[in-house]
């Protein structure tokens, strides 16, 4: 398995931002690397750059050393990405997305919706009956809707992560 850069770096992007994606460049192919060249390269301050780390390494992207700065008597951490870990991270990702999609499909084929002309609340049939179809917050009586086109949206974008997974699995 063999990830491509631009996977990886979207999904750096995704847990940790724009800011994720330069610091992930920084790293890559290096090891132990001091903190406050990071910051320094990226104009950022030292708490910019920990906040960031502590996003990977709920991940565990990458792996750290702390050792003490002798002259000025404080901690200094060195970091170095764990390739196998983003690999992972990275179909992981995809695998959740699609987790998520499918439960939502499950529940749009499950249930008839009713949905309030002026777009209040969207509820499924049990729900609208016992309020007699009317919106709770406008006092409208709720339509009947057809969510054939979510349903085909929500097909479709597992398809497509689908279809990201075998890549990825190459
Ligand atoms: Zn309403």
């Amino acid at each position: 398995m063999k990830i491509p850069v631009k996977n990886i770096e979207e999904t750096f992007e995704e847990i940790a931002g724009p800011e994720g994606v330069q610091v992930y460049r920084l790293l890559k192919n290096k090891e132990d690397v001091n903190e406050f060249n990071i910051a320094e390269k990226l104009k950022i301050t030292i708490n910019q750059l920990r906040n960031i780390i502590y996003k990977f390494e709920k991940y565990n992207l990458l792996t750290s050393i702390r050792k003490k700065d002798r002259k000025k008597g404080w901690y200094i951490y060195f970091f170095t990405l764990n390739p196998k870990q983003i690999d992972d991270t990275v179909v992981q990702l995809v695998r959740d997305k699609m987790s998520i999609i499918e439960k939502q499909l499950d529940r749009e084929k499950a249930h008839q919706f009713y949905l309030c002309p002026n777009r209040c609340v969207r509820q499924t049939i049990e729900n609208a009956m016992e309020n007699q179809f009317m919106c709770h917050e406008c006092g409208s009586l709720l339509d009947a809707e057809n969510n054939d086109k979510t349903i085909n949206k929500m097909q479709k974008r597992i398809e497509e992560l689908n279809i990201k997974l075998k890549e990825l699995s190459k």
